[in-house]
Formats: C-alpha cells, structure tokens, sequence
C-alpha cells in the first residue's frame, strides 16, 4: 500500500479535482500528444492521481506542437502568437478567439477592485516583445491606434514604448504623460522595468498627472523592490499589484493579495509548485511553477513547466479569498546565481538586498562572473550622482547575501539594456556555472 504525503499547500478542492478530472477525458480524446502521454487507465479522483500526469517543458510543446493542435478543422477559430522568449527560444501557441478576454475576467474577478469595470481606463505599457504581434509598440502609432476595445470589457489604451527603457528620450516621455492624461487612465498594467523610465522622469521633474491612479498593476517580470518605490512615488500610490502569467497561458492569470500570494481562479487554471521530481513542495519552499489550464479548449496545458520559481502558499491565506494560490514568483530558473559556498540564489533574493541597501539606482544587473566573483552595473536616478554613491551600501549587502569572500566588482552605466526577449536579466550566471536541480 502507498503513502499518500499530504503537501501542505492548498489541497485541490473536489470541484478543481472534477475540472481536472474532465481536462484529462477531453485532451486523451481529442488530442494525439495526450493520447499517447497521459497514462492508459489514469482516472483523476485525487491529488495523487494528477501527480501521475506527465509534466511538459518548453522543448516539449515546440516538438509536439502539431500534435496539441485541434483536429477538427471546424473548431473555434484561432489566434496565433509566440512568446518573447524570454526562459528560451521562442514558442508558438494558438488559443481560441475570446480566451484573452474570458481569462482577464476570470483573473480580475478575483480582486476586490475599488473601480467597477465601466469606470475603469487601463493604460497599459508592456516589453515591445510581448507577444510579437499587438504589443510589438516599438514603432510609433497614433494614440487612436492604441485605443484597445475588444480584448476586457474595461477601456484599453497601449502606450508606445520602446526597445530600451533607460534610452526613452524626453519626446517619449511627454507623449506618454500627454497620452495618460488624454485617456483619463485610472489603472496602470504595467511592465515596471520598463514604465521606471517615466517614473524616474516624474520624479526628477515633478510631474503629476492629472487624473489620479487608483491601481497599479505590474506584469511581464520580476518587478524590482526599486521600480515599485519609484512608481508609488511618482504616482502618490500606497502600493503596485503583481500579477503574473505568460503568452503560453493566454495572458494573466494570478493576481496577488494583500498577504503577498498569487490567487488564481481554480476554474481557470491549476497552479503547482513543485521539486525537481515533480511532487509537491511544502509551504513556504522554493520551487518550480507547473501550470494546467483548465477553461482551454485550443492547446490546453497540462502539467506545463515555465521556467519560473516560486514559492509553495499556505494552505489558507490569511487574506480571506477563497480561490487557490501560490506564493510570489522569486526569478527564472535560468537567472540563478550561487553563493559562494555553492548555494542557489534567487532574482527576488538578490533584488531585496539591493533594493534595501541602495537608494539612486534605477536599474542594475547582478551577474556572477566566477565561483566567488560577481559584477553589479548599474544606472544611477536622474540628479542622484551629486548626492551620494550608492556603491559601498549595495557591496555591503551583496556580500552578506553571496558570502563575506564574495568579490564584487562595481560599474556605473548610463545604459542597461533588457535582453532580445525584452525582459532584463538582474541576475544570473555568465558563463553559466552551475546546473540547478531545484
Ligand atoms: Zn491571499
């Protein structure tokens, strides 16, 4: 007889575990790539049952691609786009018309939003490369042009943006202001790297806007404790909001709580956080996120690994919403570095360091350059380079992170460029010196 060991994060609730259980029925039928991975005779009734589902990386989706495409030709029309690439090569996926708009709306509907939807004017700035297709604002479209209605119900306007956020000149940055005032834009859905640019510009010039922001949504990456002092700032905020998805999910999906934990809606999506065996980590652990969506009906994903880390939930958030979640994401994979003893690190790790320790910095990369060596660059605020070095601090806290025989070698740039993917890299390895089995 087996042990089942009960995780310690949120159990699947019978309802979540029928959805599951339907998923599973579905894709073996229609499927080929399912037909052939999911295990003959695997019915799902419990935890341990969805443990046995065979887990998908990226390799996997871009190999068996045709294969997790409908064969009905008469299905749901289809929307095509890739990802920015930014864990590995680029994936194509296809999603059903309307699965954007019915994902956002499961998503927000988690939120106790002060603004009801018909009030709310979103501006949105994301990395050019989001999806390679709508998002890719690297060019210069008219503000009608950006004005978004078909994807949610709330009003959507794209500001332009750019490839390289700390380059964006001060003609960008007015038509932005001029834009967010135009739009009367209440709620920002921002990519915070990126949005840093105008932020520190408000700063620095004394900048308001004339509509009060309410909320502030930040997505696309690891948003810096940095980006989220500057926008609070710069907007009269008391906090931003992570949210956290990706292209493959069709969009947002998580949106985090006033405790700091992603929720999902379990009608939507199965969120996992697991070990490198694929098995539940306990509460508060570090590990990969595993995603299933369950409301697809082109390409669903089952068991799907991103690349990201984060940390496994609680089983009860403290925050009262009924809906499962898992902890903040704390970095890619790929964007670990190690102590000096040989310890994983993470992005979010790194960055509460940095963040604590340095006040005039706007961007900045950690990477590890050998065993016990590591470069920090960074890019100094607007005006901050009078005031004060922000170097000594920051040295300090990096070594109480990475070991006291950490040797870390300072930079000051004008310039931090995001990778081709658009997201920035503001930690890792180069040359990569370790292989993480997290
Ligand atoms: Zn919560």
């Amino acid at each position: 007889m087996s042990v089942l060991v009960e995780p310690q994060q949120h159990q699947l609730s019978t309802r979540q575990l029928e959805i599951v259980a339907q998923l599973v029925e579905r894709v073996r039928a229609e499927l080929p790539y399912y037909r052939d991975a999911i295990p003959a005779g695997l019915t799902i009734r419990s935890r341990e049952d969805v443990l046995k589902l065979p887990i998908m990386t990226k390799e996997m989706l871009r190999k068996h691609f045709r294969q997790l495409l409908p064969t009905d030709e008469q299905g749901e029309a289809i929307e095509w786009w890739s990802t920015s690439g930014t864990t590995t090569d680029r994936v194509q996926v296809a999603w059903a018309k309307g699965q954007l708009k019915r994902g956002h709306q499961r998503t927000f509907a988690l939120h106790k939003w002060k603004l009801d939807q018909a009030k709310r004017r979103a501006a949105i700035l994301s990395s050019p490369i989001c999806t390679g297709t709508q998002c890719h604002m690297d060019m210069s479209l008219s503000y009608e042009d950006r004005v978004i209605s078909e994807w949610t119900e709330t009003a959507l306007l794209s500001l332009n943006s750019g490839m390289n956020p700390s380059r964006f000149g001060v003609s960008k940055l007015e038509e932005m202001i001029g834009d967010l005032d135009r739009f009367r834009a209440n709620t920002l859905a921002v990519d915070a790297a990126y949005f840093m640019a105008l932020a520190r510009y408000m700063l620095a010039e004394g900048i308001s806007l004339r509509t009060p922001i309410v909320h502030v949504l930040v997505k696309d990456q690891l948003t810096s404790k940095i980006h989220k002092r500057a926008i609070c700032e710069a907007l009269g905020v008391a906090r931003v909001t992570e949210v956290y998805g990706m292209t493959e999910a069709a969009g947002e999906f998580a949106v985090e709580c006033e405790h700091g934990n992603l929720h999902y809606s379990h009608e939507h999506m199965l969120l996992e956080v697991v070990d490198r065996s694929f098995q539940p980590v306990p509460a508060g652990g570090l590990g990969r996120v595993c995603i299933t969506t369950l409301d697809r009906s082109v390409m669903p994903l089952v068991r799907y690994l991103t690349g990201d880390l984060a940390l496994a939930a609680p089983a009860e958030c403290r925050c009262g919403l009924a809906e499962p979640a898992i902890g903040l994401i704390q970095g890619r994979i790929q964007d670990l570095v190690t102590t000096t003893a040989g310890a994983p690190v993470t992005t979010r790790q790194v960055d509460d360091a940095v963040a604590a320790a340095a006040r005039g910095i706007d961007w900045y990369a950690v990477l590890q350059r050998g065993p016990a060596r590591y470069s920090f660059d960074y890019v100094p605020s607007l005006g901050a380079r009078a005031v004060h070095d922000p170097a000594a601090a920051v040295v300090d806290a990096l070594k109480g992170l990475l070991g006291n025989d950490a040797d870390v070698q300072v930079y000051e740039t004008m310039d931090i460029a995001p990778q081709k993917s658009g997201k920035y890299r503001t930690s890792g390895q180069d040359p990569v010196l370790t292989t993480f089995e997290l």
